[in-house]
C-alpha cells in the first residue's frame, strides 16, 4: 500500500527462529504477517538467536516463540538468560508475545525431561513444567477461550502445572485433548497480554485468535511509534 511505504514497519522478535521450529510454528508468524500486510503495514521479523549480539525487545511490537525438542531446548536454554531481563520488562509492560509449546516452557521456572535433566527457564511465568512416564500428549485438541473455539495440534511429553493461579489465567478450557497436562483439563496462559499455548497446526490458523493478536500488535506498534516521533 502506497501510503505506508514511508512507515516503520511493525517489528516481530522471533526468538530462536532456527532452532526452536521443529513443529511448524512458523506458520503463527505467517498469519500475522499477512493479516499485518492486509491491513496496510509493512512487517520486518528479526530472528534473535545464538549469534544475535544484542537485543532490546522494547524496540518490537510482538516476541514470538516456538516449540522445540527437548535437545534444542537445552541449548536455547544456556542462550536464553542473557536475554531474560529484556523479555521479562517487556512481558511486564503488557506488551504481546506468544509462545508455542517449548518456548512456553521455557518461561516458566524449569522443566525437567525425560531423562531427568532440569531445563532452566527465565522464571518469568510462575509455572513449572515435568515428564511423566505414562503418555506423550499427542493429537487433536479443542478448547474455549475468551475468543472463542480453538482447534489444534498438541505433541509434548512435558506437563505444565501454574505456580500461582491468582496470576496466571488459562488461555482455555479443554474440550477435547490434554492441554497443559492430564489433569487440570485448561489449555496454555494467559499472563497480562502474553500467551502462552501446546497448541500446534499453528495455532493461528484459528482466525479469531489471529485477529486478536493483530490487533494487540498494532496498538503496540502505534504506542512504540508514537513515543518515537515524540522523543
Ligand atoms: N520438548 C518439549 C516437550 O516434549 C516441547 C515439545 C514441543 O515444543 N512441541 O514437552
Amino acid at each position: 500500500m502506497t501510503e505506508n511505504i514511508n512507515k516503520e514497519a511493525i517489528k516481530i522478535a522471533y526468538l530462536y527462529e532456527d532452532l526452536m521450529n521443529t513443529y511448524g510454528d512458523s506458520g503463527d508468524v505467517k498469519v500475522l504477517r499477512y493479516l499485518l500486510n492486509q491491513q496496510g503495514f509493512n512487517v520486518q521479523v528479526d530472528n534473535v538467536s545464538i549469534d544475535t549480539k544484542t537485543f532490546d525487545a522494547k524496540n518490537y511490537d510482538f516476541l514470538f516463540f516456538g516449540g522445540g525438542q527437548d535437545f534444542e531446548q537445552t541449548v536455547v536454554a544456556k542462550d536464553l538468560p542473557r536475554h531474560g531481563e529484556t523479555i521479562r520488562n517487556y512481558i511486564e509492560a503488557g506488551k504481546p508475545m506468544l509462545a508455542i509449546c517449548g518456548g512456553y516452557q521455557l518461561l516458566g521456572d524449569y522443566y525437567k525431561t525425560s531423562d531427568g535433566t532440569t531445563i532452566k527457564g527465565l522464571g518469568i511465568l510462575p509455572l513449572h513444567t515435568v515428564f511423566k512416564a505414562d503418555a506423550r500428549m499427542i493429537g487433536d485438541t479443542k478448547y474455549e477461550t475468551e475468543w472463542g473455539t480453538v482447534a489444534a495440534f498438541e505433541n509434548h511429553s512435558g506437563r505444565t502445572y501454574f505456580d500461582d493461579k491468582n496470576k496466571l489465567k488459562p488461555l482455555g478450557k479443554m474440550i477435547e485433548g490434554f492441554g497443559n497436562n492430564p489433569e487440570d483439563h485448561v489449555e496454555g496462559m494467559r499472563y497480562k497480554n502474553t500467551i502462552g499455548s501446546y497448541s500446534h497446526g499453528p495455532i493461528l490458523k484459528n482466525i479469531n485468535v489471529a485477529d486478536a493478536i493483530a490487533k494487540m500488535i498494532i496498538q503496540n506498534y502505534q504506542a512504540r511509534t508514537q513515543v518515537t516521533m515524540t522523543e
